[in-house]
């Protein structure tokens, strides 16, 4: 089925307009997703990109995590480059949170931590491209895990992301948690 845009009075097959239920006699939106994308682009630069654009980007992709993730995945695996520069340039916007993570980690280095077999482990995970996780994780608001070695596990990267620090053994049954301490361990 084609239909023809309002805006660019062009006729296009109804794949390159975007579902509009509202318009309950085509089920697409007027104009098409070029211009859509066109005249939503002008606006952004005129009005700039606002706090509420924000906050339900957030939320979609709360909701859609999962299709975020392997979109993401995607992106890095077609160009590791620019995922590299990014995350530089990230580290570089970031110093005081990443700081802070480095210094959690250290004050959960206990005297008599092994820093040999911590340093194993580590050298594990280089030579097969895993990633060092906390079992306990170390930032979280309700436990604090161990910079120790046998607090330590190598996990693949995507496993790794999906965990956060949100799972560990022994983790209070959610169904018992009050919901403002079950808002601590999710977020
Ligand atoms: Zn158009």
């Amino acid at each position: 089925m084609n239909y023809v845009c309002t805006k660019c009075n062009v006729e296009k097959p109804k794949e390159l307009f975007y579902a509009y239920k509202e318009n309950t006699i085509k089920g697409v939106s007027a104009k098409c997703k070029d211009c859509v994308k066109k005249i939503s682009k002008e606006y952004r630069k005129k009005v700039g990109h606002t706090k509420k654009d924000a906050e339900r980007n957030k939320r979609w992709r709360d909701k859609n995590i999962e299709h975020c993730r392997i979109v993401e995945a995607a992106k890095r695996a077609r160009n590791p480059e620019s995922y590299k520069k990014a995350m530089s340039k990230w580290a570089k916007n970031n110093q005081a949170k990443l700081r802070l993570l480095r210094d959690a980690r250290r004050t959960c280095i206990p005297s008599w931590a092994e820093i040999e077999k911590i340093n194993v482990v580590y050298d594990k995970s280089i030579k097969y491209g895993l990633e060092v996780d906390h079992i306990v994780p170390i930032k979280n608001k309700l436990v604090c895990g161990l910079h120790v070695w046998h607090n330590l596990q190598l996990l693949e990267r995507k496993l790794n992301r999906s965990k956060g620090n949100r799972f560990w053994p022994d983790m209070p049954d959610q169904t018992q948690l009050s919901s403002a301490q079950l808002q601590t361990i999710t977020a």
